[in-house]
C-alpha cells in the first residue's frame, strides 16, 4: 500500500513537471496597425551549426518565451564553423532540426542562410529559401542571384560592422540595380548604423533589426529598454507568405533598445493606435489635466514643439500618465504639438505629432 502511494506521487509529479517550469511566454505589447497584424520577428540567428553555441530547438524555445512570431535561422554558408569536427556542416540541417518544435511552439519558421565576405560587400541575409546549397558560390553575385532565383528576400546585415571599411560599394549598386537587395539592417545586435538607417529612406529600402544572437539568450526581465532587437512586420496574416509579402512591401519598424525606428506612417500608426488622449478631468483658469493612456510596451519619450519653454514628457509603457499645459480660456479645444524623440523617422529625426484636446 505504501508503495503505492510513493508511486502515485511520483507520477503525478512528473506529469506536473512541464507546467511548473518556466517555461513562460511574454506577450509583447504593440498593437496592430492600419488592418495588418503587427508580428515580432527575429530573421537573424545562429546556432552550433555555424558559430552559435546553441542547438537550433532552443531558438524556437527562446522565440516563443520572449513573444516574437517568427524567426529564420541563418548559419553562415562560409566560414566560421568552429565546430565542424564535432558537427558536419549541412547548410540545411539546423532548420530541419528546428522545424518540429515550431509546431508545439506556434512559431513561424523562415528557412534562411548568411553568405559571409569580408567588408566590402560584407554579409548578407537570404531568407524564404527552398534550398540553401546553391547559395554556397565562389562569387558572391552568383550566391545572391541563386536567392533570387528562390524568391529570397535578400538584406545585408550590420553595415556598419567594421568601421574602417563601411560604406556603400559598386557591389551593392550592383546588386541593387539588379533589384537582389532588398533590405538592410539598421539595428544588429546592440549597435544601429544612422548611415543604414539613410540608405534604407534613399533607395527605397526595407528596415530591418536583428539580433544576430550566437549565445543563448538568458532569462532576463524584459523591459521598454532591455528586450532582444526586432522587425516588426505588418503583415496581412500571421504566415510566412504574408511575412514575405509584407517585407517586399517595405512594411516594417525596426524595435531597439527604447527606441522605434521606420517610415512616418507606421510609427504614426503605432502611436495613433497605443495612445488614448482623455478629456480633461480637471481645470483651474486656463490650466487642464488630462489623463494620457500608452498601451503598448514602448516608453513614449516626447518634447513639445513650438513653444518659449519646451517641455519633456514621457508616457510610462502599460500606464497612465496626467498631462498638466496651460490653455487659451475661450478655445474649444487645445492643440499641443509634441516631437516624439524615440519614434525616428531620419538619424536625429523624432516623429512629429499633434495632440488634440477636447475641452468642451
Ligand atoms: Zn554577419
Ligand atoms: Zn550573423
Amino acid at each position: 500500500m505504501r508503495l503505492k502511494v510513493i508511486y502515485l506521487v511520483v507520477i503525478s509529479s512528473l506529469l506536473l513537471a512541464p507546467f511548473a517550469t518556466a517555461d513562460v511566454r511574454h506577450e509583447i505589447n504593440i498593437p496592430d496597425i492600419l488592418g495588418y497584424k503587427t508580428l515580432k520577428c527575429d530573421f537573424h540567428i545562429h546556432t552550433v551549426f555555424s558559430d552559435g553555441t546553441v542547438w537550433p530547438t532552443v531558438r524556437v524555445d527562446e522565440a516563443w518565451r520572449e513573444g516574437l512570431d517568427a524567426i529564420s535561422i541563418t548559419e553562415h554558408i562560409e566560414r566560421p564553423h568552429p565546430h565542424k569536427e564535432d558537427i558536419p556542416i549541412n547548410h540545411n540541417r539546423s532548420y530541419e532540426i528546428a522545424l518540429p518544435r515550431t509546431k508545439e511552439k506556434r512559431i513561424l519558421l523562415i528557412k534562411g542562410a548568411e553568405n559571409t565576405r569580408d567588408t566590402p560587400p560584407g554579409h548578407f541575409n537570404s531568407i524564404f529559401l527552398e534550398d540553401i546549397n546553391p547559395l554556397d558560390t565562389e562569387d558572391l553575385v552568383d550566391a545572391i542571384k541563386a536567392a533570387n532565383n528562390q524568391g529570397a528576400f535578400v538584406f545585408w546585415n550590420h553595415p556598419g560592422w567594421k568601421p574602417e571599411h563601411k560604406g556603400w560599394f559598386d557591389i551593392h549598386t550592383k546588386l541593387y540595380e539588379n533589384k537582389w537587395l532588398h533590405g538592410i539592417e539598421v539595428v544588429n545586435g546592440k549597435s544601429y548604423y544612422p548611415e543604414a538607417h539613410e540608405w534604407c529612406l534613399e533607395k527605397n529600402l526595407t528596415m530591418l533589426g536583428a539580433s544576430d544572437a550566437h549565445e543563448p539568450i538568458v532569462g532576463t526581465e524584459i523591459t521598454p529598454e532591455n528586450h532582444r532587437p526586432m522587425t516588426l512586420v505588418f503583415a496581412k496574416e500571421k504566415s510566412i507568405k504574408a511575412i514575405r509579402e509584407a517585407l517586399i512591401a517595405g512594411r516594417t519598424v525596426v524595435w531597439f533598445e527604447n527606441q522605434l525606428i521606420g517610415r512616418p506612417n507606421y510609427l504614426r500608426a503605432i502611436f495613433m493606435t497605443a495612445v488614448q488622449i482623455h478629456k480633461p478631468h480637471h481645470r483651474q483658469d486656463d490650466t487642464i489635466w488630462f489623463e494620457v493612456t500608452n498601451n503598448s510596451d514602448i516608453d513614449i519619450q516626447m518634447q513639445r514643439l513650438g513653444e518659449d519653454r519646451p517641455e519633456k514628457l514621457t508616457l510610462l509603457a502599460n500606464a497612465i500618465t496626467i498631462v498638466k499645459t496651460k490653455i487659451n480660456g475661450k478655445a474649444k479645444r487645445a492643440e499641443l504639438k509634441y516631437q516624439l524623440t524615440n519614434f525616428l523617422v531620419a538619424p536625429d529625426k523624432g516623429l512629429q505629432v499633434n495632440l488634440i484636446i477636447r475641452l468642451r
